[in-house]
């Protein structure tokens, strides 16, 4: 007999990792916020958060320090209407500078989706640019240290690559 609550027949939940990035506003308030409303997404369940973590801006410096971390999902949600999802949560978060590549108040990226690689139009899974990104990889270790990235290999494997990223780790980012 199928457990309260899951509809038989329907797929098993997927363990989805995403990326919250922010540097205007309030950044760690802009995150609770993404976090609470990903809580609420249809069909699915937030399993874990990892602390946050605080980095300079490469590139482009004079801008604010990065504020990231990552929360793992369990979703049955496929992966376009997830990205859709976190897409429109972007917006809701408050994209008030209009003007072009403005820097945004909160960042969702689709980073992993189990073990599934996505080629869609606008959708890569997994995050094209994940592996060279100390902020993606500290916080995803953290909450999924086993994980394995489909086309890379075990995430421990690649925190080498990221070691002289100058990082800092501030602690857990307290969401209700
Ligand atoms: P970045 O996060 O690299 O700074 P953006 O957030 O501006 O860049 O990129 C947004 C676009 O990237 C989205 O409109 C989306 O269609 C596309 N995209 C492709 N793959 C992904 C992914 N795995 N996660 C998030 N966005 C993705
Ligand atoms: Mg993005």
């Amino acid at each position: 007999m199928p457990a309260v609550g899951v509809v038989p027949g329907a797929a098993a939940p997927v363990r989805a990792c995403v990326g919250l990035g922010a540097n205007l506003g309030d950044p760690l308030a802009q995150m609770r916020a993404a976090i609470d409303a990903i809580a609420r997404l249809p069909a699915t369940r937030v399993s874990s958060v990892s602390s946050v973590y605080r980095s300079a801006p490469v590139g482009y410096l004079d801008q604010p320090d990065f504020y990231n971390a990552v929360v793992a999902l369990d979703t049955r949600l496929p992966p376009q209407a997830l990205l859709d999802a976190l897409l429109a949560i972007e917006q809701d978060g408050g994209r008030t500078r209009e003007f072009r590549n403005a820097p945004r108040l909160i960042d969702l990226d689709l980073l992993l989706y189990g073990d599934e690689v996505v080629e869609l139009p606008h959708l890569t899974v997994p995050h094209p640019r994940l592996a060279g990104r100390a902020f993606v990889l500290l916080p995803l270790a953290e909450i999924e240290p086993g994980c394995v990235v489909p086309g890379l290999g075990p995430l421990a494997a690649l925190a080498p690559a990221v070691a002289g990223q100058a990082i800092e780790r501030l602690g857990a980012l307290l969401v209700r």
